[in-house]
């Protein structure tokens, strides 16, 4: 039996006071793992929104005067800052997110090294001095934009907001920060350390609530660029609001994983099960299509039913628990409707297909395996984001690349060979932003430029090392006449 969590109060960031949302209004943040209230949000509304735009708006030129070094320095303490928490910080992640104790000091320990990264990349981030005519020189400058909107996802709910807060801060801008509603109590959590750590007053503004203080943010035009992580529908009208800012668009994908005939099935199947199960497969970048021949398919289907089977569905903060509860209801009725449809057009559930019984709250769905998927199936076509692996049978390669391209969306792939020669071509082939070779779709180096294929819907530009330093940055030419007015 679980003890009860006592509910805190969880308000917004505003000009460097936290403080309730006008009108009072707050909501009851539930945690999926237990189904007990564990916070009382204030749900920020519009006049909120813009109350936290002004106060970034006071802010943003002293934020902007650091000199890059006290910029990098100031990453450093929030790193350490966060490292020094992380005790605290894990468990309350998984209690309001859902995931392992394990993951969430995975998630905590990443968001830490981001801040690192942008410390070390804004130090060396270099500009130039142009060809120029007799008697001129020109040269850049790399300057932030101001306010920075910034809107994220309940997935990695440190994490992602770590790629844009690290890179924001080390550039000299100054954020308004809108995290999803179900993972709010964590986010005030990361504010606290950005507090601790000497971030200056005005820096930081954290509004809670949904879409109503979301599109004020991205539309105001006292924001001055826009960074989103989210689903793509949501950031097709992200787009629309932001109008003509610079805008950083990381979206849905259906990551399809190819395991060629030679690949070392092995090490296939692992991968290939912690892409589709870490986090409970609510990951942009999970395996959820696996295509492979008819000559390995008995091997490959047999390998993720038995790692289905050892996966420890259960509490997140409870030893040995390999999957916690999903995030919210959302989730749970897509993972429905795409075993659902999978089934009415085919497919065999060979493992799991259902919420689990017995567990506190309906959100524990049971790890998935489903087999001879066909391409017209949702889970072929759309982004499930759940604990789903879907077997679809292909002809060839060729046959695996047009499926795996057939997606509206492209943000990740992974491939298993042994040939090294057909691994690059089909990488070179594949229309999406990064593709690991050999390794779980689910990895990333944080360092590495990662993000959707330009024309399908899983976003626009890219987060990771330098690319996030430049999108936070606008280049700026200066022009200097030095010839002597006086002289020859
Ligand atoms: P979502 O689009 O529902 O919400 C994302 C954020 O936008 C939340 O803060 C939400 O409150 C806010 N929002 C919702 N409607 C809005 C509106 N009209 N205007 C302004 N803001 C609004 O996404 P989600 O369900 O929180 O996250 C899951 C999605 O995120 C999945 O599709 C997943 O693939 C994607 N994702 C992508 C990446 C990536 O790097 N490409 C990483 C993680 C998650």
């Amino acid at each position: 039996m679980e003890t009860a969590v006592e509910s805190r109060p969880v308000r917004l960031f505003i000009g460097g006071q936290w403080r309730d949302a006008s009108y009072g209004k707050a909501f009851e943040q539930v945690s999926p793992a237990t189904g007990q209230v564990i916070g009382a949000v204030s749900d920020g509304t519009r006049e909120d929104a813009r109350a936290a735009v002004d106060a970034a708006n006071r802010a943003r030129h002293s934020s902007a005067r650091l000199s890059i070094l006290e910029r990098a320095a100031l990453c450093h303490r929030i790193a350490d800052t966060i490292l020094a928490r992380q005790a605290r910080l894990a468990p309350e992640l998984s209690l309001e997110q859902g995931k392992p104790l394990p993951e969430a000091i995975d998630e905590i320990n990443f968001a830490a090294q981001l801040f690192r990264d942008a410390a070390e990349y804004i130090s060396k981030l270099e500009t130039s001095l142009l060809p120029a005519a007799a008697g001129k020189r020109i040269f850049t400058l790399r300057q932030p934009h101001g306010v920075v909107a910034v809107l994220t996802p309940w997935n990695y709910p440190v994490g992602i907001p770590s790629e844009y807060l690290s890179a924001s801060f080390a550039t000299g801008n100054v954020v308004v920060w809108k995290p999803a509603p179900t993972t709010s109590m964590i986010a005030a959590r990361l504010v606290e350390c950005l507090l601790e750590a000497g971030l200056p007053e005005g820096a930081i503004n954290l509004i809670h609530g949904g879409a109503v203080p979301g599109e004020e943010i991205v539309a105001s035009s006292g924001t001055h660029a826009v960074g989103f992580t989210g689903s793509t529908a949501t950031g097709s009208l992200i787009a629309k609001h932001a109008g003509a800012k610079p805008l950083l668009l990381e979206l849905g994908g259906n990551g399809p994983t190819i395991i060629l005939d030679d690949a070392n099935l092995e090490a296939a199947i692992s991968g290939t099960a912690i892409g589709c199960f870490t986090n409970a497969g609510q990951i942009c970048q999970s395996s959820e299509r696996i295509l492979v021949t008819e000559r390995v398919h008995d091997q490959v289907l047999d390998g993720l039913v038995s790692n289905a089977s050892r996966v420890k569905l259960g509490h997140p903060l409870h030893e040995g628990t390999t999957m916690g509860p999903l995030n919210n209801p959302g989730v749970a009725i897509k993972m429905d409707s795409h075993i659902r449809d999978a089934v009415d057009r085919g497919a065999g559930v060979v493992f799991g297909g259902a919420r689990a019984k017995g567990q506190p709250t309906d959100l524990y769905y049971q790890p998935t395996v489903v087999d001879h998927v066909s391409r017209e199936s949702l889970a072929n076509r759309e982004e499930t984001f759940g604990p789903i692996a879907p077997v679809i049978v292909v002809r060839d390669v060729e046959d695996a690349i047009a499926v795996a391209n057939s997606c509206t969306l492209g943000l990740c792939a992974s491939v298993y060979t042994s040939d090294m020669n057909a691994a690059f071509n089909i990488s070179e082939r594949l229309e999406c932003g990064v593709v690991n070779v050999n390794e779980s779709a689910a990895y990333w180096d944080g360092r590495t430029p990662f993000g959707g294929w330009s024309g399908k819907g899983s976003g626009v530009g890219r987060v990771g090392g330098m690319e996030s330093i430049r999108f936070m940055t606008q280049i700026k030419s200066v022009v200097l006449d030095i010839r002597d007015p006086d002289g020859d």
